[in-house]
């Protein structure tokens, strides 16, 4: 067998683990190199916390190398061109060689989407931004407060409805919940549409109860940040004191710019295996995670079919998967291990009350999701599961 070198492009959920894995199964010639821009690691599922002034932001990062095993070598740079014809990655640092690559870039945020939105929200999506909030809610004492999602898709869809509850929860306990409307307004038909009719029935009855004003199919066209207004397509406005809101999720331009992605604007991927098709290259490519799309049975509008929802649970278990193919391919086999599009997600109430709701998304005629009542089990559980990978990367080989 001759000696490899597998590139891994980003050293999130799917990169660390896909990085574990291969480790652990490929003998040490061959090589391991994986590349990040940034030092510190964080789980998404923390930001909710920091942005109620619940963790302070050194509690929930760690540097991303105690996540990374020996004998793989962690290249702290920015990608700058990912060259597929001629099997190269250039970067800050120089050039790149590999037999393998495993892209694992993510998805970048922005929120120049909507004319005003820059200037008028704050988001709880990037660590930075929930510290802003965090100084924002702090001071926010009566008012209305509207979390706008105006694009879909985004990563961890319940997150938004998780910022909604734990809200709500928050203000009761400072006994001022009378005093603050809470609002959600989403270009969504319903809360997190993958999840299913039944999921998202028993979301609003949640909201319901905590008097949460829901508004589904609301396409925003801008946002008028100095009267405080957002506008809608279908003539409506909705005033607000504090926004709240999801930034536009995209695929990092240098994957674009390597023209890996179709008409969703992400990498497709083959749903079991996640290699991409790159035809002329030296290189076996491999995409796991965010920067990736996968459709699902069934649409949620006529013209846009379900995709697997974008979470750091499914980027692990297809970081595995990509790592189990390359290892085979080196052994010259063929692996049985393929990605079932089975996972979880948490939605937390407050409280220390959560909802895990575990899916299986690739059940035929439509995706399946088990639904619970909130309880501190659920809500250990999530705990357990960011200490796991705070604490060595939450994978069981
Ligand atoms: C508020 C919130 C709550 C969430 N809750 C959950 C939850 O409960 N459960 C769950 O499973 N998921 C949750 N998520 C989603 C989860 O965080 C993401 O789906 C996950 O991080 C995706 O993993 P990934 O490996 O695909 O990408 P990422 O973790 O985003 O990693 C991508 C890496 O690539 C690097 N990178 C990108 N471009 C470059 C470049 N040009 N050069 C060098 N490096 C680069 C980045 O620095 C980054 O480290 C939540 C997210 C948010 C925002």
């Amino acid at each position: 067998m001759h000696t490899t070198t597998t590139l891994i492009l980003g050293g999130g959920f799917g990169g660390i683990a896909a990085a574990r894995t291969l480790r652990s199964l490929l003998p040490e010639e061959h090589k391991i190199i994986l590349i990040d821009r940034s030092s510190t690691f964080l789980v998404g599922a923390t930001k909710t916390w920091v942005m109620l002034g619940e963790k302070h932001p050194d509690e929930v990062t760690v540097n991303r190398s105690t996540l990374i095993p020996e004998n793989v070598e962690f290249i702290e740079t920015e990608i700058e061109k990912i060259d597929c014809g001629n099997g190269i990655v250039i970067t800050s640092q120089g050039e790149f060689r590999g037999d393998y690559l495993i892209i694992a870039l993510g998805a970048d945020l922005t929120m120049d989407s909507v004319p005003g939105l820059k200037e008028a929200a704050y988001s709880f999506y990037s660590l930075g931004d929930a510290i802003k909030l965090q100084d924002e809610l702090r001071e926010f004492r009566e008012g209305e407060i509207v979390i706008l999602i105006p694009e879909i898709p985004i990563k961890c869809p319940p997150a938004p409805y998780e910022a909604a509850l734990m809200l709500d929860h928050h203000f009761r306990q400072l006994n001022i919940r009378e005093k603050i409307s809470i609002t959600m307004c989403t270009i969504e038909p319903g809360p997190m549409p993958t999840a299913g009719t039944e999921m998202g029935a028993y979301i609003r009855s949640l909201l319901e109860e905590r008097a949460i004003a829901y508004h589904p199919m609301k396409n925003t066209v801008s946002v008028d940040s100095e009267n405080k207004k957002i506008v809608f397509e279908d003539g409506e406005e909705k005033s607000y004191q504090l926004l709240l809101t999801v930034p536009r999720h995209k695929a990092p331009e240098v994957i674009t710019n390597a023209g890996l992605t179709n008409e969703s604007g992400w990498i497709p991927v083959d749903p079991k295996t996640l290699k991409a098709t790159v035809h002329n290259s030296p290189m076996k490519v491999y995409a796991v995670g965010d920067n990736t799309s996968i459709s699902l049975p069934g649409r949620y509008k006529p013209d846009k079919p379900l995709v697997l929802p974008k979470a750091g649970v499914f980027a692990a278990s297809q970081g595995i998967v990509a790592a189990k193919q390359i290892d085979a391919e080196i052994r010259g086999e063929k692996s049985a291990d393929e990605f079932d599009g089975k996972g979880y997600c948490y939605i937390e109430m407050g409280g220390e009350k959560a909802i895990k709701g575990e899916g299986a998304f690739f059940e035929m005629p439509h995706p399946k999701m088990e639904k619970r009542s909130p309880d501190s089990e659920q809500y250990q559980d999530k705990v357990n599961w960011i200490n796991s990978w705070l604490k060595g990367a939450g994978i069981k080989l």
